[in-house]
């Protein structure tokens, strides 16, 4: 009966039709882009599948002739399977972001903040600094907090000198909390700061420094952040360095 309606109503089909094909439209994007990230990846994985499968077969060749050859390849070996094993695993993360249901509770960002600040103490050589004090609780996802935190902790660490300093900030404003994350290393060009958050890609210094990587953190961590409804920006940090500063809003219905 109300189907009958809507197609007696030109105006209402029209509008219909309308929709229909915005929706039809994004779905062609979804799939455009789906294949364009298997075809990225797979890319990605064929470079350490033909390193692996070059020395190999060296060591097959001239193994018997010449075992010194032996070390030297099976070290190499091992960092490119260290390397597709990294690339398997973001690329598992980043299939699950979208999929786990994100519950949201009230905590403390203080407590959140201290507790990743310590976890990451241990794995990095750098001192992490935590300046700013709020006493405000937020509504968010912890997890996802948490890893965002990580992944910009670890990176600030990973682009910056052994005996340099990361800044943990945090800033309060009516309806958010702001959370920076500076460091005093390689800093990142305004070229490569239009990229850094796109799938695989890595900047020129990432890439000429050869400090590993799979240009996939970021991507992981902006998507995360939209799932909590923070708006994640990078700034440079003076007089050195890279800002990275997180908007996170106290309440849910707060969108930036
Ligand atoms: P990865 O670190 O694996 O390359 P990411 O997605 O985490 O991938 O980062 C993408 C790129 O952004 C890096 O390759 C690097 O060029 C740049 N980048 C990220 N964080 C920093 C930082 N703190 N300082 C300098 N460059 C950074």
């Amino acid at each position: 009966q109300s189907n009958l309606t809507v197609a007696d109503n030109p105006k209402e089909v029209h509008d219909l039709t309308i929709e229909f094909n915005k929706l039809l439209n994004e779905l062609n994007e979804n799939i455009k882009r789906d294949r364009q990230f298997i075809s990225d990846a797979s890319h990605e994985l064929r470079t350490p599948i033909a390193g692996i499968k070059g020395n190999v077969k060296l060591i097959q060749r001239r193994a018997a002739e010449h075992p010194e050859v032996i070390p030297e390849s099976l070290k190499y070996i091992e960092t490119e399977s260290d390397k597709m094993q990294r690339l398997i695993e973001s690329l598992l993360a980043l299939s699950k972001v979208d999929k786990v249901e994100l519950e949201f509770k009230e905590v403390p960002i203080l407590a959140i903040i201290n507790e990743t600040v310590d976890l990451m103490r241990q794995q990095v050589t750098q001192p992490i600094k935590v300046e700013g004090i709020t006493t405000s609780n937020v509504v968010t996802n912890v997890n996802n907090l948490q890893q965002i935190l990580v992944t910009l902790i670890d990176n600030a660490q990973k682009y910056s000198p052994k005996n340099s300093t990361i800044t943990v900030q945090q800033v309060e404003t009516a309806n958010a909390i702001i959370i920076t994350i500076a460091d005093q290393g390689l800093g990142i060009s305004d070229e490569d700061k239009a990229h850094i958050f796109d799938r695989f890609y890595r900047g020129k210094e990432a890439r000429d420094t050869k400090i590993e990587g799979t240009g996939l953190g970021l991507a992981i961590t902006s998507r995360m952040a939209k799932l909590i409804y923070a708006n994640l920006e990078v700034t440079d940090n003076t007089p050195q360095g890279t800002k990275f500063m997180l908007l996170l809003p106290k309440h849910i219905s707060e969108k930036f």
